[in-house]
């Protein structure tokens, strides 16, 4: 286990990406500030330094003014980045993280919305003492998604499981990391971003820390459907070829079908048997042509992912900052 700092020079960042939250962050800035004044003064677990890092994803409402607001009102709590696009949740969450990477000691990432139960923080702070440089906070249920979400959510997890991605099941990005793996993740440089298949790859120590999910309190979801099917093509391709070899097993299966049937059709003919074949014919048109397809259009994603993957673009662009210095803050 790596030395750990005594409680009051442990520097905990927390960081929430906020897309469109000018409904929720009052109410969360509030929460936030009330716990960390309980951890630092009545808990005495984290030192006085640490902050609440809100990550602006190129919001259109009013989130960037609120923050910078939020930040004036509370200087030595709030801090704040905004990034010049609106570039998604995990490219959010990567740009806070690296940004509290230098600054902190551990960060722990929540959504801004606060679903996630903020009282699990003490029990990621004692998994951290016990040697964890990673926790993951693991849902007790999922009784708030809708029928929808949890029957996709299920197929999902059991699909990455099955490519060998080692994403833990129920475990959003609430998540303790601290500096050592945060360094460690830096040095990924990938643009289509999965954090919770990617995380788990870096190694280390790590542990779980179980939480309750509450209903969305204020505003509506950020998450868009595109948005959501994106990440689960992003979780299946950054991980995983076994679709590609799939392709290639089908392929081989197919090919062989048409061997034993091109072997039946000329022993027909020899054997004086005429065969309409119309049916046939227009099943294995449809058939071959649907499968092909299918396939040219997963090769197709993997290509264009490399493609992506080969220009290494710049995954954010910090535009403007609020209360980041330590100095300014204290
Ligand atoms: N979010 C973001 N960028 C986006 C979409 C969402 O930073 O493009 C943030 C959002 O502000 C929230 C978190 O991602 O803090 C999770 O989003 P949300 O709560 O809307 O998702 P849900 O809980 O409905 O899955
Ligand atoms: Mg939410």
């Amino acid at each position: 286990m790596l030395p750990r700092k005594p409680n009051h020079e442990l520097i905990l960042y927390l960081v929430l990406p906020c897309y469109n939250e000018e409904e929720t962050l009052t109410y969360s800035a509030e929460a936030l500030t009330s716990k960390l004044t309980c951890l630092i003064r009545d808990e005495k677990l984290i030192s006085e330094k640490s902050r609440i890092l809100f990550v602006d994803d190129g919001s259109k409402d009013r989130t960037w003014d609120m923050i910078v607001q939020l930040s004036n009102a509370y200087p030595r709590q709030i801090c704040g980045i905004h990034l010049a696009h609106n570039r998604g949740h995990q490219n959010a969450l990567l740009a806070g993280l690296m940004y509290a990477k230098d600054r902190c000691d551990i960060t722990i990432s929540m959504d801004a919305d606060l679903q996630q139960d903020i009282n699990a923080i003490e029990d990621f702070l004692s998994a951290y003492r016990d040697g964890c440089e990673i926790v993951y906070g693991v849902r007790n249920s999922r009784d708030t998604d809708s029928f929808f979400k949890k029957a996709t959510a299920s197929a999902y997890y059991s699909m990455l499981k099955w490519l060998g991605t080692s994403a833990e099941r129920n475990a959003a990005d609430y998540r303790l990391m601290s500096a050592v793996s945060l360094q460690a993740l830096s040095e990924y440089s990938e643009v289509n971003l999965f954090l919770r298949g990617l995380i788990p790859n870096i190694g280390f120590h790590s542990g779980t820390v179980h939480f309750n999910v509450k209903m969305r309190e204020h505003g509506t979801s950020k998450y868009t459907l595109g948005k959501m099917l994106k990440l689960a093509m992003d979780g299946i391709t950054s991980f995983s070829i076994r679709p590609i070899r799939l392709i290639l097993g089908v392929g081989a299966l197919i090919f062989l079908v048409s061997i034993i049937m091109i072997l039946i059709f000329i022993i027909d003919y020899f054997c004086g048997n005429t065969v309409p074949g119309y049916a046939t014919l227009s099943c294995s048109i449809w058939f071959l042509g649907g499968v092909q397809l299918l396939s040219i259009g997963i090769i197709g994603e993997y290509v264009g992912r490399n493609y992506e993957e080969t220009k290494k673009r710049p995954r954010y662009f910090i535009a403007d900052t609020v209360g980041g210095e330590d100095d300014d803050c204290n």
